[in-house]
């Protein structure tokens, strides 16, 4: 262990440097970083389940805070780092309403009373409406979210920019994606982006406001406005590269959203309403491809939660006036399966034989040019031998029925260049019942 690392487990704050960004830890007044570093935001992530980001920018006339954790509780372990660094808070900005970033502001205007905290108008509309009843909705999922919630006593115009701690911020506002209103701030002498819940990085979004449309259309707004943004500070999990964060959150919307949208098709497994079968392998499928992603929440049902909310987006959309944000046209070329065939494929790539033989249903049957292999034994001991060690590439879905979709792939089995093939499935809720191959000539 070296000197420096040893310092910081002494001062207690290893967690919080664990968590710094780009590992560093540049808030500890023990560790007297050099002067690039300290120009670097400090952060506090609370505990999990539902761990949010407290963020403190160095500026010139002392500290600029971004969000205030979910509970007092969660505040007071952030304040206890701010002080650390022995600089004075000069102002707290809110990113959006949600519980999670402004249930602890209060413990923040009580620790920094000189300190304004700023909120866009829309934000500070939305908090004081609190339209969705989130507020009392906290209080009832943890007990720590205070009793009285504490409002901006700056409200800055929506979009207008930002004169904080001698530091100029530009701001956008974006409407009803993640939440109904969002702000993001961007220092633009270092590119820092702090993007609240607009991009989180490797966690499980909240989608209950049903809006995945309207967040993919925030997050091509968002990309193309701050093009030239270097970090993102996201709400939820670790800073990245700005472009890299806005991809990542595109494509888990796109995938969720094209997980979703063949288990609502009127002639799926329950219409328009998605089984518990459906749901299962939906979240599953989502496990399966972003494994080890912790809610933004504190919330167990979330996956369900988003399921439905989703669900209920879908069912209501007109595919005639998507926006093409909103497309599942696949980038990646997996878009848009359905959740069992996603899981066969990912299966396949993954060499996983047991998520595989679970892809199909017990009594499933499939054709491989003409051979049949009856049941979930044989389908696996089929593909222990065939299959597994292959590449799968799906080139493009030629035929997509509800419950029913025929794929134009690629298989490559093992140390092969591979063929064209036809793969037929049939669907019913979390698993196929039948598939079959053929060649494509
Ligand atoms: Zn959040």
């Amino acid at each position: 262990m070296n000197q420096r690392l040893r310092r910081l487990i002494a001062a207690g704050s290893a967690a919080m440097c664990a968590m710094a960004p780009m590992g560093g830890c540049s808030n500890d007044e023990g560790s007297k970083p050099p002067a690039a570093k300290a120009a670097q935001p400090g952060r506090f992530a609370s505990p999990n389940p539902g761990s949010v980001n407290v963020y403190w920018i160095q500026a010139p006339e002392g500290l600029v805070l971004v969000d205030t954790s979910r509970t007092p509780a969660d505040a007071r372990k952030a304040i206890a780092e701010i002080r650390k660094t022995g600089r004075p808070v000069a102002a707290i900005l809110l990113t959006h309403s949600h519980p999670d970033h402004v249930g602890g502001a209060g413990a923040f205007a009580e620790a920094f009373p000189r300190a304004p905290i700023h909120a866009s108008r829309a934000t500070d509309k939305a908090m004081r409406e609190d339209g969705r009843r989130f507020y009392p909705l906290a209080r009832s999922a943890n007990p720590g979210f205070p009793a009285k919630v504490t409002y901006a006593d700056r409200v800055f115009e929506d979009g207008a920019p930002l004169q904080v701690g001698g530091l100029r911020l530009v701001t956008a506002t974006f409407a009803e994606g993640e939440s109904d209103t969002a702000t993001v701030y961007h220092r633009a002498d270092t590119g820092d982006l702090f993007s609240g819940d607009l991009a989180g990085s490797k966690v499980t979004p909240a989608l209950i406001e049903g809006n995945s449309c309207g967040w993919l259309q925030n997050l091509d707004r968002l990309g193309r406005r701050f093009s030239a943004a270097g970090t993102m500070y996201p709400g939820h999990g670790a800073p990245g590269p700005a472009r890299a964060l806005i991809d990542e959150q595109r494509r888990y919307l796109q995938r969720f959203r094209g997980l979703v949208r063949p288990a609502v098709a009127p002639g799926s497994a329950g219409g328009r309403t998605v089984t518990s079968g459906e749901q299962r392998s939906i979240i599953a499928e989502m496990e399966r491809t972003h494994p080890g992603h912790p809610p933004v929440a504190d919330l167990s049902t979330i996956a369900q939660e988003n399921v439905r909310a989703v669900a209920r987006e879908l069912a209501a959309e007109d595919p005639a006036k998507t926006p093409a944000a909103c497309s599942d046209e696949a980038r990646d070329g997996t878009n848009g399966l359905l959740a069992p065939v996603s899981a066969y494929v990912g299966a396949v790539n993954d060499r996983n034989l047991d998520a595989l033989a679970g892809a199909f249903a017990a009594d499933a049957e499939l054709i491989d040019v003409g051979r049949r292999f009856t049941g979930r034994a044989a389908i696996r001991a089929w593909a222990e031998n065939e299959v597994i060690g292959g590449r799968l590439t799906v080139t493009r879905v030629a035929e997509n029925r509800p419950g029913h979709q025929r794929l134009l792939v690629r298989f490559a089995p093992g140390g092969s260049g591979g063929f064209d093939a036809y793969y037929a499935f049939t669907v019913n809720g979390s698993s196929i019942t039948r598939a079959e191959l053929t060649y494509a000539d």
